[in-house]
């Protein structure tokens, strides 16, 4: 997008036609909308007469914009755009929703466009394209080509994972690049299908960033590979030095520790508000010893890692450093996870491990914690009355005798399931954790309770 036309479309100067097509740019492009929306923010509190942005504030949010937008490698998923999702109907034509494992290895093994051909193939035997309307096949021949020039464009992919949801028909369409991968599967229906999105956002923590320096805090969330700002908080510190030093000495103190007495605060409420699972802060020496002075025990207990970076940094580095602490505290997690599994399931405790214990549990809602291994689908066989669940091949459902069909994958139904249950998941993707979880049948399970306590009354099989 040209640069002047986008600050023409701010001013509003462009024609309806031209304007729309910015608002259609704007929302493929998550950084650009950022810093709209910044742009707007500061605009506003000009135009609203009390120039209540003090001068260094104004100065760094334009240096700041100034700047390119950071780009992504992928795109934020938000609960909020799932919920949106997931209130969307359509009786005109068929809703794709298309996953595909974009990593590089299986992009050259099989490239995009002939795994699409394929799912397409295999969903119109599903839905029994032929003995449709005319006008649905017509709207299925559109939404295939649509999917099909868009992966041609956009080949190759970045990122690990695609999920596309999209109904020409309805104007629908999101493109999401994960930096995880997903099993490729297209399904096609009424409403959006978003089971791997959504277990994919209960799965991956999110990190409040705090960088704080004298004068100026960024806070940032981290989640699923990308990173937005949050806030950025101001205030008065004046310098450490000058003719009076005991004097100023003493100010610049009392200054930075009001500064940061407000950061850690605000730091606080956006930890509940974003429902945050791991902190990580940063920013000059001094400064970052205050906050730690502010920082609340359970926040503190948190704290996944410092980083020696300004306010001022690109969020790009800034996401760089945060994904590295990630990486680390993922594979102590997951180790420490599978290994608790593993000896509790040894000692007769509250765990199972194995594909059948693990779905008989889920079927008993007894699973408090369900960890499977990446990249290990199973097929298994679901009761779409009951909801039995099992790995083995039997056509009747042992619980309420209806007849069982087939699931591609039950780990997927198996994890929808837990979440749906209040239970944790954790997909086990480290290498050292996830050879062990595989010597030991690649799932497991820790549970509510042990076999030989009483049910609670809510489980009724
Ligand atoms: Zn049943």
């Amino acid at each position: 997008m040209d640069e002047r036309v986008f600050l023409r479309y701010l001013d509003g100067e462009l024609d309806p036609d031209a304007a729309a097509a910015v608002a259609a740019a704007l929302r493929d492009d998550p950084g650009r909308r950022r810093r709209f929306a910044e742009l707007r923010a500061i605009e506003h509190a000009y135009q609203s007469g009390q120039e209540t942005l003090p001068e260094a504030r104004r100065a760094a949010l334009m240096e700041r914009l100034r700047r390119e937008p950071p780009t992504s490698h992928f795109d934020l998923v938000r609960r909020a755009d799932l919920e949106a999702l997931a209130e969307v109907h359509s009786t005109h034509g068929p809703i794709f929703s298309l996953y595909l494992d974009t990593r590089p290895e299986r992009r050259e093994a099989e490239p995009p466009l002939t795994r699409l051909a394929h799912l397409l193939r295999q969903t119109e035997q599903q839905v029994r394209l032929d003995e449709r309307a005319r006008s649905y096949r017509t709207h299925w021949a559109e939404e295939s080509e649509h999917l099909r020039a868009w992966l041609a464009e956009h080949t190759p992919l970045e990122g690990h994972g695609l999920a596309i949801i999209s109904c020409t028909a309805i104007g629908l369409w999101r493109a999401f690049r994960l930096p995880v991968p997903v099993r490729d599967q297209l399904v096609a229906g009424d409403q959006p299908y978003l089971r791997p999105l959504a277990t994919l956002l209960d799965e991956f923590e999110r990190y409040l960033v705090v960088l704080i320096d004298a004068g100026n805090a960024r806070l940032f969330e981290v989640c699923l590979g990308t990173i937005e700002e949050l806030d950025d908080v101001w205030g008065y510190v004046p310098p450490a030095t000058g003719h009076f030093v005991e004097k100023t000495g003493h100010r610049h103190d009392a200054y930075l520790h009001r500064h940061a007495k407000r950061v850690a605060e605000r730091a606080e409420a956006l930890w509940h508000a974003n429902h945050c699972h791991w902190l990580v802060i940063g920013g000059t020496e001094e400064a970052l010893g205050e906050l730690r002075e502010h920082l609340s025990k359970p926040l503190r207990e948190r704290l996944a890692g410092e980083l020696h970076l300004s306010p001022q940094v690109e969020p790009g580095q800034v996401l760089e450093r945060v994904l590295e602490i990630e990486r680390d505290q993922e594979q102590r997690v997951e180790a420490q996870r599978v290994e608790e599994v593993v000896t509790a399931a040894h000692k007769g405790g509250a765990a199972v491990l194995g594909l059948e214990p693990t779905l008989l549990a889920i079927v008993e809602q007894r699973v408090r914690l369900l960890i499977v291994a990446e990249d290990d689908p199973r097929p298994g066989w679901v009761c779409q009355s009951c909801g039995f669940l099992g790995a083995n091949r039997t056509e009747i459902c042992p619980i309420c005798g209806l007849t069982l069909t087939e699931e591609p994958d039950s780990i997927d139904v198996a994890l929808a399931r837990v979440l749906a249950q209040n239970g944790e998941i954790e997909v086990v993707r480290s290498r050292d954790a996830r050879q062990l979880l595989m010597l030991h049948g690649g799932i497991g399970a820790m549970l509510r309770y042990s076999y030989g306590a009483p049910p609670p009354p809510e489980s009724t099989h």
